[in-house]
């Protein structure tokens, strides 16, 4: 059918809001890592959903599961309990090793959620004044694109045209630990971290600054919130970011991977004495917890308690880190990884980072750039190391002749 790529997104364009600005790729169908597109074409992605798909788009095992689950039933609303929620819970909390979830539906909720549940923890818990809390949060973070999240972001493309803004946050440079001391009081109730920046391109905190930040909460009773949103769940070749850091938060924020690339699925992860603070009535999500996404999450969670997937990440990453490092002074100018995820800095001479998006997509690979003059690669954990020769094969070609 000729023409049906440019006839699909010419529907989108005129009748989808323009907040996002896609390559000219229209999705049919797609297994593992490879996307067919409307009109037969196999691409490669190497974004993965920015990281929804760390097992692969329709991994047959999660498949199964929501398959199974949708003969059985999907929606009660938390107004009952399902067989599944209380399982899912159960099992979320034993692999993350605390002791309550609070299942939401996206990213953002699950962030707006932690927020929430902090400036309540610091007002029953820790003794704040009403209305007096704070939050600390981390230059160039990206935690979602609700109106409070936005308050505490410096990204201007996030926040121009959308204020008033949430008060009650400070950001302090990411990777400063005496920042985040100078910026706590008797009022912080939370520290709110990427521990690897995601959006902003990979950036991996100096080695000592969680370990400090976490020991600095401790120390003043502030709750220390780490949004694994996009690096938990075996990215980074561990279960958890903090996990190479030697560093336990208070509460984590999942989301992404957690529904297996099928449904969406976020949580809230902590001990009771955090989430505790929460009484019927006071938070809730129509869809947060529902029966079918918590059968996909524990087949999730099944799947990453073999630590196969974090092996293969860790593994395929050194892979991948080797290749990339290859093209430093090719077109390439720096190059960050932790796992199977690299932020990839494009010299400004030779091409932006969209350019070179483009020009691997004419070569059926599929990345997203960030910045500018970043290219993010976050491939599904079940790609094959040949498939990443090959992926960097045509990264370097496009190099040369951009
Ligand atoms: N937190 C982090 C670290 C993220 O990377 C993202 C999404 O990219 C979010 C939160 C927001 O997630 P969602 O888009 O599902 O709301």
């Amino acid at each position: 059918d000729p023409g049906v790529t440019e006839r699909d997104i010419a529907l989108a364009e005129r009748h989808a809001a323009h907040n996002y600005h896609p390559l000219p790729v229209v999705a049919d169908r797609a297994e593992g890592c490879w996307i067919t597109d409307v009109e037969g074409d196999r691409y490669l992605d190497l974004l993965a959903a920015y990281s929804a798909l760390n097992f692969g788009h329709r991994h047959p095992q999660i498949i199964a599961a929501a398959q199974a689950q949708l003969e059985k039933v999907t929606l009660v609303s938390r107004a009952f309990y399902s067989a599944e929620f209380g399982r899912f819970c159960a099992e979320l909390a034993e692999f993350v090793g605390k002791d309550m979830v609070l299942p939401m539906n996206t990213g953002a909720e699950a962030v707006e959620s932690g927020l929430k549940v902090a400036r309540k923890w610091g007002y029953e818990v820790k003794g704040v004044p009403d209305g007096r809390a704070n939050i600390i949060t981390a230059s160039g973070n990206f935690h979602g694109r609700t109106t409070s999240i936005i308050s505490f972001s410096d990204d201007p493309v996030a926040t121009a045209g959308f204020g008033p803004f949430t008060p009650g946050f400070r950001t302090v440079p990411f990777g400063d630990s005496a920042a985040v001391a100078a910026a706590t009081d008797e009022h912080t109730v939370a520290v709110l971290l990427e521990p690897v920046q995601g959006e902003a391109g990979i950036v991996v905190p100096p080695p000592d600054y969680l370990r400090e930040v976490r020991a600095l909460c401790t120390q003043r009773g502030v709750l220390l919130i780490a949004d694994e949103i996009q690096s938990g769940l075996a990215r980074t070749g561990r279960t958890f970011a903090c996990d190479h850091f030697g560093v336990v938060p208070d509460v984590y924020l999942l989301g992404k991977a957690l529904g297996g690339g099928v449904v969406p699925l976020s949580a809230v992860v902590a001990n009771s004495d955090v989430l505790g603070v929460l009484r019927p009535g006071q938070h809730g999500s129509t869809f947060g917890g529902n029966p079918l996404a918590c059968a996909v999450g524990r087949t999730v969670i099944a799947m990453l308690r073999t630590g196969e997937y974090q092996d293969r990440a860790a593994r395929l990453g050194d892979h991948l880190k080797v290749r990339l490092d290859r093209l430093l002074g090719h077109g390439v100018t720096e190059v960050r990884t932790l796992g199977l995820w690299a932020g990839v800095d494009i010299d400004r001479r030779v091409a932006t980072g969209r350019q070179v998006a483009e020009a691997l997509m004419h070569r059926k690979v599929l990345v997203k750039d960030t910045h500018l003059t970043t290219i993010r690669l976050a491939p599904p954990i079940v790609i094959e190391e040949s498939e990443i020769d090959w992926a960097l094969d045509q990264l370097a070609e496009v190099l040369t002749e951009l």
